[in-house]
């Protein structure tokens, strides 16, 4: 039954759950070729008009591709007015221009030479933000050279190839993506991006399993290869075996079975199986979430990254335009409680519309609440923003990476600042619980004092275990050490929780430790009552609460301290809630699963 020739697997990211199976097809967008030419001087103004309707063509083929855009893709619509607005660009147009005009080169030519020139701009830089920018600038120049060409299509797939294919590509413009339809691509596997990149967020939003960052997939994969994209775990298998193809696709349908039987639950409150209610709310980043947030059954947003609002652009958001989104959010979760975190930006995150730094050691840098209070006026404008959309809703306003009483001071001074601005202004607003996020060691040895000067907290565990355990998050060759149930986490989240009892706020835990099933009992035994996940986790979570007894994960925990290693306690917890799971964790759902992971799936 099996394959000759032996499977090859490559490692990226998981960028998009589920599993597909299908055919490979490569895409070689090979770049265009130019041909360079000197004018005569009569021919000057007929060129610049070639490119002109060059541009024009390109205009209609994008806003052509973004009208057949299904509307659960509608974010990308974002992406496409991004290269919309390119075509426009001064730099981009007025530069090939004046390069026709001024040196006698034909619009080929000049064209492709000013995207080299803003390409080499955007490489001083140096930074996440100007590296997707670059690619942005080098779809939009080679699709106007392709019109340019009179070869204006857009990928096609190969006469040979029938049946539902599964997109290779170095990187992917959401142009293409689109472009190529959504009933023939069933999966995603790009050569370079992470689970942020545009390909991964139009995966996601296209519910196709993807893996993005699969190094040299181009190189390796061959347009025809059977491909299985495990988007769960972020592996590819080349050329499996009969039996490997099999046992995936059989995955696949079960992973997709599973979790539209676990979006039943929907409608049911979030409870453990003894009836302790937990407060279960999704994370989101884009706006458009906030509706898949209640489809999901999430109590509320638990955190709104609001720091995806100051990506793509060049200016930060004005107070208007984020008003009107957290306003669309708040109404639309209402009344259900929404938390605006400020933004957090810096560190690993998107830099931004805002002037950043180049520093040795970002992640210890200038980010998160440190930024907001070196750019006032801009912190301003977004508690303002925040202020009036609470007219709305439950509004709660959270600060990232505190690490001080000092900051968390200041911070409410701003707040304050801006309340007065607006009642200036004639605009009364309602008192808004101001919060932090406890995401750094220090905010945990000083709990307690931040504790009584701020009305709730959140724990971003994928913060503090960065800071706590000295492991880069972005960082691959760390990453297995990452161990959430490790002691020394335990102990601070035990402080947390302790801090905020005594001083009687709420403490919820929004990092990705909330969807992780192993976790869950040591959370609720360690006293969490509110948690925030993804919302596509929402379900699974739920599912998993009410499997649990409260009193038993409290008996756990106190087993738990005796133990001195992260992998004494995941056995500790393997031992007493792994048969409970055993299916949640079989179907992969939200929980992380490394290579190197921590915990064994059952055999699929
Ligand atoms: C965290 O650090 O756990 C968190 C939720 O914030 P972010 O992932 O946005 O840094
Ligand atoms: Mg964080």
């Amino acid at each position: 039954m099996t394959d000759p020739s032996p499977s090859r697997r490559l490692h990226g990211s998981a960028a998009a759950p589920g599993v597909a199976v299908g055919r490979a097809y490569v895409v070689e967008r090979r770049r265009v070729s130019v041909t360079r030419r000197h004018l005569e001087p009569p021919e000057v103004e007929p060129e610049v008009l070639r490119l002109r309707g060059a541009i024009g063509a390109a205009r209609a083929q994008l806003q052509n591709i973004q009208k057949k855009l299904a509307p659960e893709a509608s974010e990308h619509s974002l992406i496409l007015d991004a290269h919309l607005l390119m075509l426009d660009d001064v730099l981009l147009v007025e530069q090939t221009e004046r390069a026709i005009r001024e040196e006698f080169i034909n619009a080929e030519w000049a064209l492709r030479r000013t995207v080299e020139r803003i390409k080499e701009l955007f490489d001083q830089a140096d930074d996440d933000y100007f590296r997707e920018r670059r690619s942005d600038v080098d779809f939009v120049g080679e699709r106007v050279l392709r019109h340019l060409a009179g070869s204006p299509t857009e990928i096609a797939r190969p006469r040979d190839l029938h049946g539902p294919i599964v997109l290779v590509a170095h990187e992917l413009s959401p142009a293409d993506t689109a472009a190529l339809g959504r009933s023939e691509v069933i999966a995603f596997v790009t050569d370079v991006g992470s689970a942020t990149s545009h390909t991964a967020i139009m995966a996601r939003a296209l519910s196709l399993p993807a893996v993005v960052g699969a190094g040299d997939a181009t190189r390796t994969i061959a347009n025809g290869d059977l491909l299985v994209v495990d988007g769960l775990r972020g592996v590819v298998t080349v050329q499996p075996t009969d039996f490997e193809a099999a046992t995936a696709t059989d995955r696949g349908e079960r992973y997709i079975a599973f979790a539209r039987q676990l979006r039943s639950n929907r409608d049911r409150p979030a409870r453990t199986g003894d009836g302790v209610p937990i407060h279960l709310r999704a994370n989101i980043e884009l706006p458009a979430e906030a509706a898949v947030a209640i489809d999901h059954g999430a109590e509320g947003i638990g955190l709104y990254r609001t720091e995806f609002l100051y990506i793509d652009r060049r200016e930060p958001p004005t107070e208007d335009e984020q008003y009107e989104t957290f306003s669309r959010i708040v109404r639309t979760m209402a009344p259900k409680p929404v938390t605006l975190r400020t933004f957090d930006l810096g560190g690993d995150k998107f830099t931004t519309a805002l002037r950043l730094p180049r520093e040795m050691n970002p992640a210890l840098g200038l980010r998160a609440v440190r930024l907001a209070l070196r750019e006032r006026e801009v912190f301003r404008a977004q508690l303002r923003a925040m202020l009036r959309a609470a007219s709305h809703g439950a509004v709660r306003i959270m600060i990232p990476m505190v690490t001080t009483v000092g900051e968390l001071r200041e911070a409410r001074s701003e707040l304050e600042i801006a309340r007065q601005e607006l009642h200036f202004r004639g605009v009364e607003v309602p008192e808004v619980p101001l919060g932090i996020m406890v995401e750094t060691p220090a905010a945990v040895f000083v709990a307690e004092h931040l504790a009584a000067e701020c009305a709730f907290f959140s724990v971003g565990t994928n913060d503090l275990m960065q800071y706590a355990l000295a492991i880069d998050r972005g960082n691959e060759h760390v990453a297995h050490l990452a161990r959430s149930l490790d002691p020394a986490i335990l102990r601070a989240l035990s402080a947390v929780i302790g801090a905020g009892r005594r001083a009687k706020i709420p403490v919820a835990l929004c990092g990705a430790m909330a969807a992780e099933l192993m976790a869950l009992p040591v959370l609720l035994g360690l006293g969490f009552h509110e948690l925030s996940v993804e919302p596509t986790a929402v379900p699974e979570i739920k599912e998993a609460l009410g499997r649990l007894s409260y009193r038993d994960c409290e008996a756990l925990v106190d087993r738990l301290w005796g133990l001195t290693t992260a992998a004494e306690v995941e056995d500790a917890v393997h031992q007493s809630v792994g048969a409970l799971f055993s299916d949640l964790l079989a179907a992969g759902g939200a929980t992380p699963v490394t290579e190197t992971g921590t915990f064994l799936l059952p055999d699929l």
